[in-house]
């Protein structure tokens, strides 16, 4: 368990190594072969497929896999229009082939099945992992994937997972702006209302919750003002005096790495959801890098690679991500940059703004709205 003593204990000792090789082995594993532990995270197999996938854009490590390969794959996931477009608000990514829909990596119309749907966080992390292995969304059927997008918005401008049973919060809010994002154009979701439901998550502290009402926290935090810097509006949906409160609650979740919540143990994974914040916010500087660092690296698994969330705790592949990430934000040595809206390297972000180049030049038909975020 973690406690403030963890990262005291460390500072003043030795400081401890980052082992790149042994996280790009611990990521090459995850691609490969997982613990049993994890088999009940079939149906979400793309988002560890993106946790190594980025991790190893972040190690400059990606010539260890075959992205050929995985592209292939990843396309296999995509939930296509059929012949009568009858399916067209479940389009989008399927997290794996769980439902033993024939594989095919094509454009082609898709055979309909009564329960293959898309989830917004597969398709968000399958069009990362796509542009992190280079590949130029070309086989991305964007007009489907973006309807399916907005059929997930409801009312109050959260959005929900899937169609049919799921939960509505901040993070699939964070899911729709990325992809609306990558896809270069917003027409996936009523930015409005969006936008309405962000400011009204904000809690009587100040922080930002799951939704309207509920506690604030550092992972619902990141999500929506890292949805606004990719709108493009931070600025204009909350006053200076209200950024300077939610900037206020965030850096008091520094112990010695972060918390997600007052009274709460730190976690490995908030030296980026809180991190990336207060970057975004523009007062990273402030934070005591060398106790971050020390509790991120009390976590390091020496043996197997990874990170856990708790420094004597089995790593895995989210807590592996995001104590390199947060690393990154400090500027360590030997991890490429992260970009703290998009939850890519800054290298990869510099790729898509390329291919939304090329898109803009072609006179991409369904071009609404540019967004743009300075990193
Ligand atoms: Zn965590």
């Amino acid at each position: 368990m973690a406690s403030d003593e963890d990262g005291d204990e460390l500072s003043g000792e030795e400081r401890l190594d980052f082992l790149r090789d042994r996280h790009v082995h611990f990521f090459q594993r995850c691609l490969q072969m997982l613990p049993e532990g994890y088999s009940s995270l079939e149906t979400s197999r793309l988002t560890i497929a993106f946790f190594a996938i980025s991790g190893l854009d972040m190690l400059d490590a990606l010539n260890v896999v075959n992205s050929a390969e995985i592209i292939e794959w990843i396309y296999s996931l995509q939930v296509l229009p059929t012949e009568d477009r009858s399916n067209l608000s479940h389009c989008g990514f399927r997290g794996s082939s769980y439902l033993g829909i024939p594989f095919n990596p094509s454009k082609n119309p898709s055979v309909a099945h009564p329960y293959d749907s898309g989830h917004i966080a597969m398709t968000y992390t399958a069009l990362s992992s796509l542009v992190i292995l280079g590949d130029d969304l070309s086989r991305v059927n964007k007009e489907a994937c973006l309807a399916g997008v907005r059929a997930l918005q409801l009312e109050d401008g959260s959005f929900s997972a899937v169609l049919q049973g799921s939960e509505n919060d901040m993070r699939f809010v964070y899911c729709a702006s990325c992809i609306c994002y990558m896809l270069n154009n917003w027409s996936g979701m009523d930015k409005k209302k969006a936008i309405n439901y962000i400011r009204k998550s904000m809690s009587y502290d100040s922080g930002l919750a799951q939704g309207a009402g509920l506690e604030s926290h550092g992972g619902s935090t990141f999500c929506g003002i890292a949805s606004l810097c990719l709108m493009g509006k931070l600025e204009e949906v909350f006053s200076e005096k209200e950024l300077n409160r939610i900037r206020r609650w965030c850096i008091m979740r520094q112990q010695n790495g972060f918390h997600g919540r007052p009274n709460k143990p730190v976690d490995t994974c908030y030296s980026f959801w809180v991190g990336a914040t207060l970057k975004l916010l523009n007062i990273f500087k402030y934070i005591n890098m060398e106790k971050n660092r020390n509790y991120i690296m009390s976590t390091q698994d020496r043996l197997v690679g990874g990170f856990a969330k708790w420094p004597d705790s089995h790593p895995d592949a989210l807590h592996a991500y995001f104590g390199i990430c947060g690393l990154s934000l400090m500027g360590e040595p030997d991890i490429r940059k992260v970009h703290p809206a998009l939850n890519i390297s800054i290298r990869t972000t510099n790729r898509l703004r390329e291919l939304h180049q090329i898109w803009n030049s072609k006179d991409y038909t369904s071009l609404s709205e540019n967004a743009h975020i300075s990193t």
